[in-house]
């Protein structure tokens, strides 16, 4: 009866078999990935589908828009990832909505983000170029902020990536991986690996991947 809800459904089908593929070319089982629908610019009325189609992760990258998102949803059981670059200004807003926060990249961030008193569980943003305009930190800082996090008394989950422009997403999702090693080996809790979106999701399961930032691929093109 109504076409988006088709729509919605028909791409998330797709969705589920690629992520079969992907999972049996990788040895992994479905059951290790969450998916997060990246619902950035699309509205409520999409996210109710995608909620009776059975998805309770979403992530916004733009802090109003995501709080007014939460504030219309918020009786649901939903979890709500905050993926975008975080200003610093606006990080004691996004502390206050969000469940999981992906793009921590500097340490001036931890006290605005915990300042309402809620602990949102931490993701440390790595850039894998360098090119650090685009938001995270190297991975040779990578351990000093997983410090700063623990102490501020967030639950530290891990590391989260985009693949950069110009490199292989496989060697960039590979690189990511091996940084989450390394943190793992001090934080053994801190096992998630926030990696892929729409065009590169495969690479990402192939390098570990346990949590896939999906836009486009669920929701079609924003554009
Ligand atoms: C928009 C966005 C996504 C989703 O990207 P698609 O290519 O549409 O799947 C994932 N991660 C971040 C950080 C984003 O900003």
């Amino acid at each position: 009866m109504n076409d988006r809800r088709k729509e919605l459904a028909a791409n998330l089908a797709d969705v589920e078999s690629r992520l079969a593929v992907a999972c049996a070319a990788a040895g992994r089982q479905r059951s290790e990935l969450t998916l997060i629908a990246v619902t950035k610019t699309w509205p409520i009325s999409d996210m109710r589908h995608l909620i009776s189609l059975g998805l309770h992760e979403f992530g916004e990258s733009r802090e109003q828009e995501g709080r007014t998102k939460w504030g219309e949803l918020a009786p649901a059981d939903l979890t709500w990832h905050f993926v975008g670059r975080i200003q610093r200004n606006k990080a004691h807003r996004i502390g206050e909505w969000a469940d999981v926060v992906h793009s921590i990249d500097r340490p001036d961030l931890i006290a605005p983000l915990t300042r309402s008193g809620r602990r949102p569980a931490a993701l440390i943003q790595v850039s894998l170029d360098g090119d650090m305009a685009r938001g995270g930190v190297l991975p040779t800082g990578v351990l000093a902020l997983a410090s700063s996090i623990v102490e501020s008394g967030m639950p530290l989950q891990g590391v989260m990536a985009v693949a950069p422009l110009g490199m292989e997403p496989a060697r960039a999702f590979e690189q990511l991986q091996q940084v989450s090693h390394s943190l793992v080996s001090e934080h053994p809790g801190a096992t998630w690996i926030s990696a892929g979106m729409s065009a590169d999701l495969e690479a990402a399961i192939a390098a570990g991947a346990t949590h896939l930032r999906l836009g486009t691929s669920i929701l079609g093109s924003r554009y």
